[in-house]
Parts: structure tokens; C-alpha cells; sequence
């Protein structure tokens, strides 16, 4: 029987859409999946809730693809209430 897994290496797609509706304001979303390169596992993305948003990262049903709500830099900022958390410290 062999070893299982431990997971060294990966691959990591990433897909950027332009989402455009005559309607709406240009949305723009990256989408990021990963998987181990050696037994093709894909890793789920933890903590994020699941759906789809313009203001929020989110996660597809089973959370393993990140889409991500994305803008150019150079533009007036979208959101402004970005928060930077940390992870807590540990003791
Ligand atoms: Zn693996």
C-alpha cells in the first residue's frame, strides 16, 4: 500500500471575467482554484462563505474556487471600507 499524499507541490488556475451589463457599472472578478500537482486534490478555501458578490470574496458550493471581486488600481476606490485582519497569537 502506498504513502498517501502529503501534499508538496501545486497548481493553481486563476480566471479573470469582465462582467459587463449596459446597466451596471464594470464588475470585474478573479476566480483562483489549487490543487496538489502530485495526486490532483483540489484544497477548499476556509472561512469564506459561499455565493457570488461584486463587494465580497466568495466561495462555489463546495469551496473550492475563490472568486473574487477585483478593480484596477489606478481607480477611485469602490469600497471603502476595507478592513486587514490577523490571525489571533498564539500563546
Ligand atoms: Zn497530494
Amino acid at each position: 500500500m502506498s504513502e498517501p499524499c502529503q501534499h508538496e507541490n501545486f497548481e493553481a488556475v486563476v480566471t479573470v471575467h469582465r462582467v459587463a451589463d449596459p446597466d451596471q457599472p464594470m464588475h470585474f472578478m478573479a476566480d483562483l482554484s489549487i490543487r496538489c500537482a502530485a495526486c490532483r486534490q483540489k484544497f477548499r478555501f476556509i472561512g469564506v462563505d459561499a455565493g457570488l458578490s461584486f463587494e465580497k470574496p466568495r466561495v462555489n458550493v463546495d469551496g473550492t474556487e475563490l472568486n473574487m471581486p477585483i478593480e484596477p488600481e489606478l481607480v477611485p476606490m469602490l469600497h471603502q471600507r476595507m478592513r486587514y485582519d490577523m490571525p489571533p497569537v498564539i500563546p
